[in-house]
């Protein structure tokens, strides 16, 4: 039997990066994945393919609508051939999962295909087709992720009442897709098929899309999806999802308790997903799995079990490829006896719509509710140079910092590139920057990060330059 310093079950962006750094820190290292490629939900069903479409259909709707105004006049009608944009998709998946096999050879980490399961706390038997083996480590790092959620009542056929797995690869574009959930995976893949020439209606339950962003940008980005067509139905509570043939009905009732029905040739249920465990036996080891179906971790990610780790999606807090990333070099850390520690109020969170949207700390509803004094300094990318030469008008960034400090406490951007943005942001907070720091930097011209500036001289004391 082959035997381990660390054996990894699951090998999304948490497991990998936790086996790559156990590896470097010098750990006889094994990795366990029930599929034939590696990069679990990321890489095959999430993040790349996701970000391949929106990428691809943002250049279709650029070449339909915007290249004109740029003076690029098209010979002939602009066509989509939906069938390669889909291959095209499945080509960088593939790139990208072969980059995970050749890291694990690199660093020498065995890679197991099959379902792993605990025989005890030591010991896993991973299941392929072929055979079962069985392998013994001495610390395990549950790294399971997680599947698409529903609701009871909605059967997910996989044909036309679909998850985001399946959306990522439909054979044509819907006519009429209805998306329950405006959330992030519904509103990326709602705008990739509206700008493919899908209606688009967003059935959201809470009374606005995004829900747990800061409430300026849900107000943003509902401006910005409604003039691209996409119709919204908030406050709206979904009862029911019936299929026939190729129309899929959908039952809600407003907030004035009216029933709404809404009809669509598909139906993406996009309402959260969750942990999954299912065939791990984590009760073989003892390892104890909370009423939220999550592996129940310390705050050293430690679970009840003392060789046993859990990281991810499979745990509490934002499921997230970067905080999955980061928990897993944390346990390999904390296995080599050093003292890591992750910042959790500074993952930032990125929603990949055009213009894209990104955060990182507090929303000012958060502020307000904990009773914190706090300053406000937006600026609009329209007043922006970078964004008039691109067309890329729509958004703004916000700062907000504390009232007698200057501290920045959270920042909140809609716009174009925002997501490589938030990461000014980000680095601002971990070393506490003021407000005024911010706005004594000196900043590229033109870009739009300026909008990062100017919203901190508006924050430090209402001096923007440009407005
Ligand atoms: P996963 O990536 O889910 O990997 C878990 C792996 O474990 C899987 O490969 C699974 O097959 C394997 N596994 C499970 N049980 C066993 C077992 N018993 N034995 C062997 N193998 C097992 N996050 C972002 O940060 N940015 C984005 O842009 C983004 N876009 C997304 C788009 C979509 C459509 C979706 C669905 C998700 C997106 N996410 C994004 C979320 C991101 O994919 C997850 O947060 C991330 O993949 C979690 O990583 P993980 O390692 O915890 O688990
Ligand atoms: P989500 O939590 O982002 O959104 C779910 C939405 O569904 C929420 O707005 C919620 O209020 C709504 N909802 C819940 N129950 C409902 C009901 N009964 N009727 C109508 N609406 C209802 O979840 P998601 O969009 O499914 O994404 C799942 C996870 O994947 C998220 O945790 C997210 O972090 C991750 N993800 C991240 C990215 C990214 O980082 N860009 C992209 C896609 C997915």
């Amino acid at each position: 039997m082959s035997t381990y310093d660390v054996a990894v079950i699951g090998s999304g962006p948490g497991g990998y990066v936790a086996a790559i750094r156990c590896a470097q820190l010098g750990m006889k290292t094994a990795i366990i994945e029930k599929y034939s490629t590696l990069g679990g939900t990321c890489l095959n069903v999430g993040c790349i393919p996701s970000k391949a479409l929106l990428d691809s259909s943002h250049h279709y709707e650029d070449a339909l609508k915007h290249f004109e105004e740029h003076g690029i006049d098209i010979p002939g009608d602009v066509k989509l051939n939906f069938k390669k944009m889909i291959e095209r998709k499945a080509g960088v998946v593939d790139q990208n999962v072969k980059g995970i096999s050749f890291l694990m050879d690199k660093n020498k980490i065995d890679v197991y295909e099959g379902l792993g399961s605990f025989k005890d706390a030591t010991h896993i038997n991973i299941a392929s087709e072929k055979e079962t083996k069985t392998i013994e480590a001495k610390n395990i790092i549950i790294a399971t992720g997680s599947k698409p959620g529903s609701l009871p009542f909605i059967d997910i056929d996989k044909e036309r009442v679909i998850t985001s797995t399946e959306a990522l690869s439909l054979s044509e574009v819907p006519k009429h897709m209805i998306v329950i959930g405006g959330g992030v995976i519904g509103l990326e893949l709602g705008q990739v098929y509206r700008r493919l020439g899908a209606e688009v209606s967003v059935v959201e339950y809470m009374d606005r899309i995004l829900p747990t962003m800061d409430k300026a940008q849900s107000k943003e980005l509902t401006k910005v999806m409604k003039k691209q067509g996409v119709k919204f139905y908030t406050s709206h509570k979904v009862s029911e999802v019936t299929r026939k043939g190729k129309e899929v009905t959908i039952k809600a009732t407003d907030k004035k308790d009216k029933e709404v029905t809404f009809t669509g040739d598909y139906c993406l249920v996009s309402v959260g997903r969750k942990p999954f465990t299912e065939g791990l036996k984590a009760e073989n080891a003892g390892v104890k799995i909370n009423e939220r179906g999550q592996v129940e971790v310390d705050e050293h990610l430690q679970t009840n079990v003392d060789n046993i780790y859990a990281i991810g999606d499979v745990v509490k807090g934002a499921m997230l490829a970067h905080k999955a990333e980061e928990e897993g070099v944390f346990v390999a850390e904390t296995l080599a006896g050093q003292k890591p520690h992750i910042n959790y109020n500074l993952i930032p969170g990125v929603v990949y719509t055009w213009p894209e949207v990104a955060s990182v700390g507090k929303t000012e509803e958060q502020l307000t509710e904990e009773g914190v004094a706090f300053k406000s300094g937006q600026f609009p990318m329209r007043a922006l140079g970078r964004s008039r030469a691109s067309g890329d008008t729509d958004g703004f960034v916000k700062i907000l910092c504390d009232k007698e400090t200057d501290e920045i406490l959270g920042v909140h951007m809609v716009g174009a590139r925002v997501a490589d943005l938030i990461t000014e942001a980000v680095t601002a907070m971990e070393f506490r920057a003021s407000a005024e720091d911010i706005s004594r930097m000196s900043h590229a011209h033109p870009t739009y990060g300026e909008a990062m500036k100017e919203a901190a001289l508006a924050a430090t004391d209402n001096r923007p330059i440009h407005m």
